[in-house]
Parts: C-alpha cells; structure tokens; sequence
C-alpha cells in the first residue's frame, strides 16, 4: 500500500504493556476528550464503548508527539470510526459537538459530583439522580437515603479528598506508615504503588503494598498498622478487607475483580509540617486547618505473592487489563494479582521479594 503522508513515528502494539508510554502527554487534546466520552458510556453502562474510549486514550498516550492530522493516526492500533471522528472534529474546530453536549448534560453532571464522593459508585449516582436529587445538599439531607458508614466519611473529607495527592505528600504518608510499620515488626516491608511508583506527579490516592516475611502474620500486620494510626490521632476513616486468599482455589472465574489480598481503604489525616514544602495551598480553601484528608490504599499479600500484587497495583488499569490480555491470548497463561498460571492451570513459580533474590528466577523477567 501507498506510504501514508503522516506515518507515525513508532509502530505501536495493540497491547498497553508493549507500548513504551512517558508521563507525559502530548495529546491531552483529544485524551480529555476521550476521557469524557468513556466516562459517558460508563453512566450509561455501555461497557464496550466506555472500553473504547479507554483503549484509545492509551494509545494516544503513547505517542510521542502531538498529532496535527488524522493521518498521522491511520496506522495506530485501537482507534476505530467514532475515535477518530472525535479528533478530526478537535483538529478542525478546536473542541468536540459531542463531548461539549455532555459536558454541559444536567445528568452527566450529577453522576460525576455524586461518584466524586468516596463510597457512591454509578450505580447509587444513579439512583439519586432518578430520584431527583441534584446536589450533594440533597443527598445529606434526603431523609429516604441512608448512607453508609464509607459514604459518611466521604461526604465528611469529600473537599480534601476531591483535591488531588501531590508527590510530596504521598513521601511523607510513605514515611508515617513506614515508620509505623517498623515499630509494629522489624521485618515489615512497605512500598509504595499506584500512580506514583508509576512517577505521576499526582494521585487520587496514595497506595501502598505491605507485606512481611513472617509467613501468615500480614494481616495481623495491617491490623496493628490501623489500630497504631488510630492510636496516633491520625485515622479518620478504615474499611478493612479481610483476606480471602487460598492458592489451591485459584485462578478463579472473577478474573478482572479485586483481588483476596487482606486490605485496607483508609483515609488518613496529614499535617502540613509533615510535607516537605508544606501541604498544597489550594485557592479559596483556606480555613486556618494545619491538616488535610488522603484517601491511601494499603495491599497486604503474603511475601511469595509480593511481586504479582506489586505488578497488579502499580497499574495502570489499561496496562493491567492487556498484560491479562497479552498472557493469555499470546502466550497462553493466566496472569492476575495472586500469580502466573501456564495453559494447565498450573501456578508458576513467584519470583521471590528483591531482598531475598539470588538472581536466578526465569519469572523476575515481569518485573
Ligand atoms: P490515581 O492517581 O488515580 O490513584 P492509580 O493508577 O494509582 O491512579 P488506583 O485506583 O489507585 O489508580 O489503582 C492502582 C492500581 O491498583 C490499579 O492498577 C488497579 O488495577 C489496582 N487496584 C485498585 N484497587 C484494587 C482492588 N480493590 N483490588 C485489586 N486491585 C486494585
Ligand atoms: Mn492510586
Ligand atoms: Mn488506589
């Protein structure tokens, strides 16, 4: 076939895993817009579409430069009719119908200030919304709804946690928990995951995996962890998942799902001095607090599950869904949090923790 006049400058697999993807983003562009459009179609639970939209800004994502024609898109994987329709109508008039409509849509808008809440998913947005409320005023004050007690807490921090994470602040709740967790046992084990192990510059939430070479105390680890942060006033809010782990019962049916790792969602109360450079000033916020609210996430899998659950909550959830993808339509495996399957369903060996390594594992090439 005839050359394109805009050939990309990378052939870019179709897998996210395989792409080489930066932090930055030279086509925020069309990904924003992207963004809205599969957030849309997640409202309005139209999964395959909501995943399109996904898939595309991954992509985009990881293209090393801004793309200035259509063309230049004509050989990139993952982009089908409606994708590109929606750049070409940005490149030409600097924004798109379709994404301007929803952005101004009375629902649209409703579900996500409700879902920005910590606790309220689409599903219960959109039961508020059917039910005709329309700020979050009316939901606290609606004597028909009962929230629940992660609800409460949500609606309680939703300022401070509504308000991006930034990387300074992240340091300084890895320093607490770290530090916390040695007092607990000389032998914990935290890192930091998420977003910022991916070196975003900001979160939604700080994530954290915790583990222990103890074998079975990493629950009891985590508990203690919860109950010292208690202890030191700083624990506004737990929800604590209780493992559910077996080995023997694996991999599961509920392949995509959360994993059975013990863990807790937390939201923790963080102190200015405790920032390097201090806590981010945010505009119009200023009510003479020397705190503010961070929703973290703490992950405790047993140490020889360590490097699948470090893999499996660095994210980002599109690389985990095609490094899934990739192990099994590629090479036939089964991969998720817990472990490596082969096409027999037999577990393949874990790579041991990086303190313990001697080198030798085939498995340490997922790292
Ligand atoms: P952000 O900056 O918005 O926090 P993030 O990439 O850190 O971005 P998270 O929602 O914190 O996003 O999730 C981090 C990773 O952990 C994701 O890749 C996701 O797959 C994984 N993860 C999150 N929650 C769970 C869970 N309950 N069970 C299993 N894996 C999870
Ligand atoms: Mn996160
Ligand atoms: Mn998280």
């Amino acid at each position: 076939p005839e050359a394109s006049p805009h050939p990309p400058m990378v052939e870019l697999s179709r897998y996210a895993c395989k792409r080489r993807t930066s932090t930055e983003n030279h086509n925020e562009i069309f990904t924003d817009a992207f963004e809205v459009l599969a957030e849309s179609y997640e409202f309005s639970q139209c999964d395959s579409q909501c995943l399109a939209f996904r898939r595309a800004a991954s992509v985009l994502k990881s293209v090393p430069c801004p793309l200035q024609h259509v063309g230049a898109a004509a050989s990139l994987p993952c982009l089908g009719g409606h994708t590109r329709a929606v750049m070409q109508e940005i490149l030409q008039y600097g924004q798109s119908c379709e994404v301007e409509k929803i952005l101004c849509n009375d629902r649209y808008q409703m579900l996500k200030l409700f879902t920005s809440v910590f606790g309220v998913g689409p599903k219960t947005a959109e039961k508020w919304y059917r039910g005709g409320l329309r700020t979050l005023k009316d939901a606290l004050e609606d004597p028909s709804i009962e929230l629940n007690s992660m609800q409460k807490a949500g609606f309680l921090h939703h300022k401070d946690i509504s308000q991006s994470v930034s990387r300074a602040e992240a340091m300084a709740l890895g320093d607490i928990l770290h530090e916390t967790a040695l007092g607990i046992s000389a032998h914990a084990v935290l890192v930091l995951t998420g977003g910022f192990r991916r070196g975003k510059a900001f979160g939604h939430d700080v994530d954290f995996l915790l583990s222990t070479p103890e074998k079975g105390k990493e629950e009891i680890l985590l508990l203690s962890l919860v109950d010292s942060l208690r202890r030191q006033g700083i624990l506004l809010y737990c929800d604590h998942h209780t493992s559910t782990f077996d080995i023997n019962n694996m991999p599961g049916v509920s392949f995509e799902a959360m994993d059975h790792f013990a863990k807790s969602f937390l939201i923790l109360r963080l102190y200015d001095s405790q920032v390097e450079g201090g806590l981010q000033r945010v505009e119009g916020q200023d009510d003479g607090r020397s705190w503010r609210a961070v929703r973290v996430d703490v992950v405790t899998p047993p140490m020889e599950r360590y490097a699948f659950a470090l893999l499996g909550w660095t994210g980002s959830r599109q690389f985990e869904r095609d490094l899934r993808r990739f192990a099994r339509k590629e090479n036939r495996m089964l991969l998720d949090n817990h472990g490596l399957w082969d096409n027999t369903k037999v577990l393949l060996t874990a790579p041991p923790h990086p303190a313990q390594t001697d080198g030798s594992s085939p498995l340490v090439l997922l790292g």
